[in-house]
């Protein structure tokens, strides 16, 4: 889609075995570029097949031993899981059994750009909680199911944690999203930060073995649920996920070699502190 004929030309960001898959993750002992069916995990991050098979032949007998009994995956050449997906998941199904036992948390965590207004009142973590919190089972549902389709192909092939910098940036992208569009109303939902992966994968490209039209039908029905009252649910949110995923997944395309490493966490960096410094914006309504 957006992809710049420049990334797409650049070998480097295809997988070393298969020139047609795109992926952001380095083989950890040879430094290529490798796709998720090349990946597995080693001690520090993954390694490719090439490597797995030489790590094995300059192994004793004695390690030989040792890794049968304690390797998660041994001898085969395994595929990365989206774990971190699995975990926001989970974190997210937990936090709302929690809200049908105490709807307090609620007052506590959900997002009001009030908040973040030190004359008013000042408790920043509203606008990250927020994205933990749904209003029901529809709510929750909907966002899960599009968390689960496209993180099991974006996390692979980002890794762990610049994928769970993407979710938590584009979270807080939604809630600045709802500060500067629409100050003052309460939000709740993780609609941002899945909006944010889907304006990542937009622009990293869709070859990557995900179902875009499930996932457009998911969020559709995500973005019309927005405008209903009562929900609590805010397309500005949204807006605001979209925007700053798409962002990153920029970042991510254009700063995926080793030497550029130090500079795509600057740039998350000054997306997040960009990200702060715009809700001092809406407090001038206020004040
Ligand atoms: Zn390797
Ligand atoms: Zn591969």
């Amino acid at each position: 889609m957006t992809t710049s004929d420049e990334f797409r030309s650049n070998r480097d960001n295809f997988c070393y075995r298969h020139p047609d898959r795109q992926s952001f993750v380095l083989c950890q002992r040879c430094m290529r570029t490798i796709c998720p069916e090349c990946q597995t995990p080693a001690a520090v991050g993954v390694i490719c097949p090439e490597c797995l098979r030489e790590q094995r032949a300059t192994q004793t007998t004695a390690q030989k031993k040792a890794e049968r009994r304690w390797s998660r995956a041994p001898m085969t050449v395994g595929t990365q899981r989206p774990t971190a997906t699995y975990v926001i998941i989970a974190i997210t199904a937990a936090v709302f059994v929690l809200q049908l036992f105490i709807p307090a948390l609620e007052g506590i965590f959900a997002f009001n750009s009030a908040f973040v207004i030190p004359s008013i009142a000042f408790e920043p973590w509203r606008l990250l909680t927020a994205v933990f919190l749904h209003s029901s089972f529809f709510h929750i549902g909907l966002n899960m199911l599009a968390l689960w389709m496209i993180g099991r192909s974006l996390e692979p092939l980002l890794g762990h944690a610049r994928f769970v910098a993407l979710y938590l940036l584009s979270g807080l992208g939604g809630s600045v999203g709802v500060a500067l569009i629409a100050p003052g109303i309460w939000v709740v939902g993780a609609s941002g930060a899945v909006f944010g992966l889907l304006g990542a994968l937009l622009v990293i490209g869709r070859h990557i073995g995900a179902n875009i039209t499930g996932i457009l039908i998911v969020l559709g029905i995500n973005l019309v649920i927005g405008f209903v009252p009562g929900y609590n649910i805010a397309w500005q949110a949204h807006i605001g996920g979209l925007v700053v995923g798409a962002l990153i997944g920029l970042v991510f395309a254009r700063t995926r070699t080793r030497a550029r490493q130090p500079l795509q966490i600057g740039l998350l960096i000054a997306i997040g502190v960009g990200l702060l410094a715009l809700l001092a914006i809406p407090a001038v309504f206020y004040v």
